[in-house]
C-alpha cells in the first residue's frame, strides 16, 4: 500500500528536532509521496534541502500563500516564484488562493497573486494548490474568471458545503481531504461520501489541523493513518482501496 500525503509542511519550524525520524516514521507506515507546498521565500532553502534528504520522497510545490501576500514584499516574492519555476522542476503551483480570515484588508493584492499565479500554472502545465479560508466566493469568482482545460488542481483542506465540493470539481478541481474529516463538528463527513472517491485526494497540512485524537497536538504525516481509516468508513471499502485510489488520483494531478 502507498499512501499520498499530497500537503504537509514538512519543512516547518515544528519539526526541526526531530525531521528525518518524522519523515521516517511516516514511511514506515506506507506514506511514501510527500508533497511539500510554498509559503514564500524563507523556506525555500529548506524545502531543497528536504529534497536532497529524500529524493525518492519528496515533490516540491512553488507559490506565494496568500497569508504572506504583503504590499511592501509581494512583487519580489512573485519574482522569486516565477524564477525558481524557470529554473527547475516543480510538480504544481501551491499553495496560492485567498485567506480573509487574517486579512481582509490585502483581498486586492491576494486576488492579484492568485491569478498572476495560475497564469504561471498554465505556462508550465502545473497544477494549482488552493488555500481557501472563509473566501468560498471569492475563490470561485477568480476560478470562474480564468476556467480552461489547462486549469485544474487541488482544492486543498477541502471544508466547504457539497455544493462548494461539486462547484470546485466542475473547475477540475480534486478535494484535498484532512483531519478535518475526523472532527465531529466538521460536517464534510456528512455527505463527502456522495462525491465519487476519483475526486479525492489524502492529505494532513502538518504541522496543523491533526486528527482526531490528536486533534490540536502538532500534525504529521503519518497521521494520515487516521484520514484514511475515516474514508475507509464512511465509503464502506477497504483502507488499501482508498490508498490505492487516491494514490492514483494524486498521479494523475502532479504527474508523477
Ligand atoms: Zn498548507
Amino acid at each position: 500500500m502507498i499512501i499520498t500525503d499530497t500537503h504537509t509542511h514538512l519543512y516547518s519550524e515544528s519539526f526541526d528536532d526531530d525531521r528525518k525520524a518524522m519523515i521516517e516514521r511516516a514511511i514506515e507506515v506506507n506514506v511514501k509521496r510527500f508533497f511539500i507546498p510554498a509559503i514564500d521565500s524563507t523556506y525555500t532553502n529548506a524545502m531543497l534541502q528536504l529534497e536532497k534528504d529524500f529524493p525518492k520522497n519528496i515533490f516540491l510545490m512553488m507559490g506565494l500563500h496568500p497569508t504572506h501576500v504583503k504590499k511592501e514584499s509581494y512583487n519580489n516574492e512573485l519574482k522569486h516564484v516565477e524564477d525558481m519555476l524557470a529554473s527547475r522542476k516543480f510538480y504544481a503551483v501551491g499553495e496560492i488562493g485567498i485567506d480573509l480570515y487574517w486579512d481582509k484588508t490585502t483581498l486586492d493584492l491576494q486576488v492579484k497573486a492568485f491569478k498572476h499565479q495560475i497564469q504561471l500554472a498554465k505556462k508550465y502545465k502545473l497544477p494549482i494548490v488552493i488555500h481557501c479560508r472563509n473566501a468560498f466566493d471569492e475563490i470561485f469568482e477568480v476560478l470562474e474568471s480564468e476556467k480552461s482545460d489547462d486549469l485544474f488542481g487541488i482544492f486543498h483542506c477541502f471544508t466547504g458545503t457539497f455544493e462548494h465540493a461539486q462547484k470546485a470539481i466542475s473547475y477540475n478541481m480534486k478535494l484535498g481531504i484532512g483531519g478535518v474529516v475526523t472532527f465531529k463538528n466538521g460536517k464534510i463527513d456528512q455527505f463527502i461520501n456522495q462525491i465519487d472517491l476519483k475526486h479525492v485526494v489524502l492529505e494532513t497540512d502538518s504541522p496543523y489541523l491533526a486528527p482526531k485524537p490528536y486533534r490540536g497536538k502538532r500534525n504529521e504525516s503519518s497521521y494520515i493513518y487516521k484520514v484514511l481509516e475515516k474514508l475507509s468508513e464512511l465509503y464502506e471499502i477497504s483502507e488499501e482501496k482508498v490508498a490505492a485510489i487516491t494514490t492514483e488520483n494524486s498521479k494523475k494531478i502532479f504527474g508523477i
